[in-house]
């Protein structure tokens, strides 16, 4: 097993009706900036719930409204200025992934002497950002219970990251209710995305993390087992819980703790999102088999294990479990509509070159648990798509 630390601090604050408790989290006296999206939290109700709690709790607000998927550096700096503008010390992401991420950023530029796009493109250094809580409407990233972020700039076609213990949230609110007016294409996005977080961390070699691998494939199962229902319409409020659940799960340290992280299907995703605007989930069930197949002399011991484990497939030799095992999380990610390959999207011949040199010229490549995924691999990887 690797050394880790393992140290969460969010405060996750799950339930029907949990909402109102902003009331209690967010300090007395403190003035918000309360930041959200294109507009999904006014029609279904969350706007309004919790507009209730902070004019209960007495607090100042500004709003910042239309932080955009794949949220942009330009719209970011706009909530940067109101912030100092109007000297807000508190920061309410309310939405999605991006959202939330976006208000990330923010917390760490505020502050932030110099270029705030160097925290992003020259990593440098945050010495403190102002505190932040989430009230999360998609389950997906793990952004909710993390302190990392991604961030698109438009005038470089750049989808870069960063991540900090300063930007982790003071809390964030989960309440199954706020997801029932998604549509389902974003249900089905975020059902792959949680599940490629745990596999990005899941299928590495070696295997020597008994309790983590275990913890690992309980999430996957568990994302199999409820995909149909949370996907049901009329919503399923144990299925969009649970959902909800998994996807902190993902990609909150625990599943990675002990064991070598992969990531390579996510760097290679954040490029082609970069260059083309397909969905950050579809970009990575797209990747993911072409990563697999590169790798699988590597990886295939530990793909017959998540293939007895998770899929049940307990016949053949190791070599067609592990591919019956990729197999059926094709199937799966197709099962939620999410397509696994890019034949169905329109992209210049020359995309894959494109997203190696990108990475290569960033020092992203080599890729992958072992840094062995070259920028020559990374090509035939998305050719593969
Ligand atoms: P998103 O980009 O936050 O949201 C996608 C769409 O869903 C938006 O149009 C949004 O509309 C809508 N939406 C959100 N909640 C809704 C609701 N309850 N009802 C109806 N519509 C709703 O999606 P995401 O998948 O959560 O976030 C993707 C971003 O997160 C990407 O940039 C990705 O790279 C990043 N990411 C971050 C991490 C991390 O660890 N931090 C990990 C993986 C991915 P409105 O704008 O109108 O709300
Ligand atoms: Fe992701």
């Amino acid at each position: 097993m690797d050394n880790f630390t393992f140290h969460n601090p969010v405060r996750l604050i799950f339930g029907q009706g949990q909402i109102a408790q902003l009331s209690k989290e967010i300090p007395t006296g403190a003035r918000v900036l309360f930041a959200f999206g294109g507009g999904s939290i006014k029609t279904n109700g969350v706007y309004d719930q919790v507009v209730a709690a902070l004019q209960g709790a007495g607090l100042h607000w500004a709003e910042f409204a239309g932080i955009e998927p794949n949220p942009r550096y330009e719209t970011l700096m706009q909530a940067v200025e109101l912030a100092r503008r109007e000297k807000l010390d508190f920061i309410l992401a309310v939405g999605g992934g991006s959202v939330a991420d976006g208000c990330k950023f923010i917390a760490a530029a505020i502050p932030f002497v110099g270029d705030p796009w160097d925290i992003l493109a020259k990593r440098a250094r945050i010495t403190q950002a102002v505190p932040m809580g989430i009230v999360l409407t998609l389950p997906a990233t793990g952004s909710e219970m993390n302190c990392f972020a991604v961030v698109s700039r438009d005038e470089t076609h750049e989808k870069l990251s960063f991540g900090h213990p300063a930007v982790w949230p003071k809390f964030s609110v989960l309440d199954p209710h706020s997801t029932y007016s998604l549509p389902p294409r974003q249900l089905g996005n975020g059902i792959v995305d949680a599940y490629v977080h745990v596999l990005e961390q899941y299928l590495t070699f070696p295997a020597a993390a008994p309790l983590t691998d275990r913890l690992a494939e309980a999430v996957l199962s568990t994302l199999v087992e409820i995909a149909p229902r949370a996907m049901a319409n009329p919503p399923d409020y144990q299925a969009r819980a649970n959902l909800m659940w998994c996807a902190a799960m993902a990609l909150n340290g625990l599943v990675g703790s002990g064991v070598p992280q992969d990531w390579a299907t996510h760097y290679i995703g954040h490029e082609l999102t970069a260059l083309s605007g397909i969905d950050h989930a579809r970009t990575l069930a797209a990747i993911w088999p072409g990563v697999m197949a590169l790798k699988f002399e590597a990886k295939k011991a530990k793909l017959a294990q998540y293939a007895e484990r998770v899929w049940n497939i307990r016949d053949g030799s190791e070599d067609e479990r592990a591919l019956a095992a990729i197999a059926k999380t094709r199937a799966f990610f197709e099962s939620v509509g999410v397509p696994t390959g890019l034949s169905s999207y329109d992209l210049p011949a020359d995309i894959a070159a494109q997203i190696a040199g990108r990475l290569a010229a960033r020092h992203q490549a080599p890729l992958g648990e072992h840094g062995d995924i070259d920028s020559a691999m990374v090509k035939r990887i998305v050719e593969a798509a």
